[in-house]
């Protein structure tokens, strides 16, 4: 066995180098073994993070557009040169199968060619002549040093959600990713350093709440993006903006799939079983609730089991595994006791994840749970309740859409939601009055491209602003408006001359 390797923070365009108090485990999920070991960043060394951050936002806001698009391109380019080592490390601390880690690397590429477009995106309004010889134009600035906080389950793109967009706009970033898949972060951080940008635009600090909490009270932080649990998300919210910052937290999920008597049922099985199951169910847009309008419930859930029985678990490297393990040994023993709690609860345990076979060369010590699907689910139990973010589907039958509706409706999450029908009449229905903020028709995870905006609603949502698109534009830049005049040098111009004299009434325009 390989002793551990050492992960540190990335400041000011290197490694940290000094000794950390607190380090914590990182492990390989499909083994079981520890891989490395992360340092965890106290107060002081947040700070030696921000004040690179704030040193570097002196001259960063003040090179030009053009060179910052151009260090975003390089950036693009290696990044998608070097995508199978980033998704080897995504594969080795987070456990989600290769092609999963590859799509993830894919979908924050888009954010980063997104941003590439910042010369355009920046671009404000202009209005000649909006009162007599008076221009009037719009401006978008950098906030500063903005913090990125981000969870364990996509430990590239959710980061890549953000700091794209932050750096193309000319603020430097913070980012602590989370401590249970440090790696990615610093591979990031070094590609940034090739590409050009300049020491402490990018900086990574790695650890738990002690480095969050210094993050949203530190008066140089202008802005927080996060993205994590519901509880953590509220959190991150009401304490960042009580210190005046600008926040997006993006917060936990129950999707719901409504399926309607003249859906395609295989089309919705094989939509079921990928959104349920992919990347383990460790998805925040993952399907979690089935909702199933009488009378399909029986036929979709025997067509599900036939999928779940030829699918393959095993680790994330080999190439024919379709599911991996679990992040952690402590999340894979809390996701497997919700399937006592459901037996316990009255739902049918329909497929019971544990005993699933794992393939060929699995360790027995990896932290699996196979598949599992649990039908006749009603609220109140808690299968239906919580987030489990596992591999665990639950099936709810309504007699009607109607009721399907209300269900979904009703939940306090709000993040992704998806309609299986063949009825364009029904489907356009519920986009209208579904209060979900990703909807998918026949689509089962409805995650908006680049040049939309990703975001829930009710729970699943602290802010005003979502990720990425317009939406990230706004929220990494603050507007300005300039109202001019000029002197006309032409003594012969219509234009208007600059006329002093006193004047105390409130300007009007004419
Ligand atoms: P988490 O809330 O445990 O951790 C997220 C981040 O917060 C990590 O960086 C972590 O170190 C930090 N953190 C944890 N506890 C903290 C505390 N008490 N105080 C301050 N900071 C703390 O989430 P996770 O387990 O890493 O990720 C899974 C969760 O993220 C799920 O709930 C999932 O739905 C959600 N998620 C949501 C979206 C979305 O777009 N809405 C996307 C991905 C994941």
């Amino acid at each position: 066995m390989t002793s551990p390797q050492h992960i540190t923070h990335w400041i000011a365009g290197r490694p940290w180098t000094g000794t950390a108090e607190r380090r914590g485990d990182v492990y390989d999920p499909a083994t079981g073994q520890v891989s490395g070991q992360v340092d965890f960043a106290d107060t002081g060394v947040v700070d030696q993070a921000v004040g690179a951050a704030l040193d570097a936002f002196g001259h960063w806001r003040h090179t030009s557009v053009a060179k910052r698009s151009s260090v975003l391109f390089a950036f693009r380019e290696l990044l998608n040169a070097r995508r199978e080592d980033l998704a080897a490390i995504i594969v080795s601390e987070h456990g989600k199968v290769h092609s999963d880690a590859l799509g993830e690397i894919a979908r924050g590429l888009e954010v980063v060619e997104y941003a590439c477009g910042i010369p355009h995106l920046l671009k404000g309004g202009y209005t000649e002549q909006a009162s007599s010889g008076i221009d009037v134009y719009s401006l978008r600035q950098p906030l500063g040093p903005v913090a990125v906080i981000s969870p364990f389950n996509f430990p590239a793109m959710v980061p890549m959600w953000f700091f794209p967009l932050a750096i193309a706009a000319g603020n430097t970033v913070v980012v602590k990713p989370s401590e249970k898949d440090p790696s990615a972060a610093n591979f990031l951080a070094a590609l940034w350093r090739e590409a050009g940008l300049p020491d402490g635009v990018f900086n990574v600090v790695h650890g738990d709440k002690a480095a969050v909490d210094r993050l949203l009270e530190h008066p140089d932080i202008k802005a927080v993006s996060f993205v994590g649990s519901t509880p953590i998300a509220r959190y991150v919210y009401e304490t960042a903006t009580r210190h005046g910052k600008r926040v997006q937290a993006l917060g936990g999920a129950k999707n719901h799939m409504l399926v309607l008597p003249d859906a395609d049922l295989d089309l919705a099985a094989d939509a079921a079983v990928n959104a349920g199951f992919g990347a383990a169910g460790e998805r925040c847009m993952a399907v979690s609730v089935l909702v199933a309008v009488d009378p399909v419930g029986d036929d979709l859930v025997e067509r599900i089991k036939q999928r779940i029985a030829g699918l393959t678990v095993g680790p994330g490297s080999a190439p024919d595994s379709q599911m991996g393990p679990l992040v952690t040994g402590v999340h894979r023993d809390k996701v497997t006791s919700y399937l006592d709690s459901g037996v316990t609860d009255g739902a049918e345990l329909a497929v019971d994840g544990r005993k699933h076979p794992l393939s060929d060369g699995a360790a027995e010590s990896g932290f699996w749970l196979g598949p599992t699907l649990f039908d006749r689910v009603r609220p109140g139990m808690s299968v239906y309740d919580d987030e489990i973010f596992g591999p665990v589907l639950s099936v709810v039958r309504v007699p009607s859409y109607d009721d399907g509706l209300a269900l979904i409706n009703a939940n306090p999450y709000g993040n992704g939601t998806a309609l299986f029908t063949n009825d364009g009449g029904a489907a356009r229905r519920f986009q209208h009055e579904v209060e979900v903020g990703m909807v998918g028709i026949n689509v089962p995870i409805p995650v908006p491209v680049a040049y939309y905006s990703f975001g829930g609603w009710k729970s699943s949502l602290f802010g005003d602003t979502h990720a990425y698109g317009e939406d990230g534009v706004r929220f990494f830049t603050r507007g300005k408006a300039v109202t001019q005049r000029w002197l006309d040098p032409s003594p012969t111009s219509r234009g208007t001359t600059l006329n002093g004299g006193i004047n105390l009434g409130f300007p009007t325009n004419s």
